[in-house]
């Protein structure tokens, strides 16, 4: 699902991609390369390795992903939805956008094969890549978080790059036992876009038409941050 106000991204390449792509990256590169998108205001970081099970069945054949994690700006998440608000949405997709095609020409100048994913196409789940991270989680009201927040956009780079710190376990999926003990996302959404069993129902959410953001604005892990909510969570799980 992709919120259908963003237009595509302009091709910004000012490289092309190298003949015979080199396949590792020293630590030392690896952390100048985080450095620059963290200086290019990416909130972060994550690395999907994608399984022949998951390339069979989204029919591509990429394997090593870097996905590139953007806070969206609360001004705007704070705002009622309307034509502005989405506007503004895809400005700031659109900014991104442009920074991550400049961080993939860094990538093809040292010698990799970098391309977008365009965040548009939707032959493949830019969500169901960033599951393969292990480093996300679905939340209740169908957003997909990591660590650094719940307002988070994401651009991802494929790439010839195969030594990435890839995660092997995902530490995040109490987050799914927490959301059924929650429910505030529920009692807030104006939309009524979740069902009786408190199962999100996607054609009813308005988010991705006009913007809606009202169950971002009251999730705890939105006010409080990831790692106050996990610590209130361990003193239930305790109790
Ligand atoms: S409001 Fe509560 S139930 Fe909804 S996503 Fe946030 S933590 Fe989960
Ligand atoms: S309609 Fe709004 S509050 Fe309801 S689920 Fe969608 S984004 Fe969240």
């Amino acid at each position: 699902m992709r919120f259908i106000y963003h237009h595509p991204v302009p091709d910004f390449y000012q490289t092309e991609n190298p003949n015979c792509p080199k396949n590792f990256i020293s630590d030392d590169f690896l952390k100048e390369f985080s450095d620059i998108a963290i200086a290019s205001q990416f909130a972060g970081l994550s690395y999907s390795r994608l399984s022949d099970e998951f390339r069979t069945e989204w029919n591509i054949d990429w394997d090593n992903i870097i996905i590139l994690k953007y806070f969206m700006s609360d001004d705007i998440l704070k705002m009622e939805p309307s034509k502005e608000k989405c506007r503004l949405e895809d400005a700031e997709f659109q900014e991104f956008g442009q920074k991550t095609f400049a961080l993939a020409d860094i990538l093809r100048q040292n010698g990799f094969r970098a391309d977008l994913i365009n965040p548009l196409d939707d032959r493949v789940s830019l969500r169901a890549i960033a599951m393969q991270s292990n480093d996300a989680v679905i939340t209740r009201s169908n957003m997909c978080m990591f660590r650094e927040g719940l307002n988070l956009g994401l651009f991802m780079i494929q790439t010839s790059i195969e030594n990435l710190p890839f995660k092997m376990k995902n530490d995040m999926l109490w987050v799914r036992d927490y959301c059924s003990t929650c429910g505030v996302c529920i009692d807030r959404c104006p939309e009524n876009a979740f069902d009786g069993d408190g199962k999100f129902i996607r054609k009813a959410c308005t988010a991705h038409r006009h913007g809606c953001s009202q169950c971002i604005l009251f999730c705890p892990f939105y006010k409080r941050g990831y790692d106050k909510v996990k610590k209130r969570y361990d003193r239930m799980v305790k109790k």
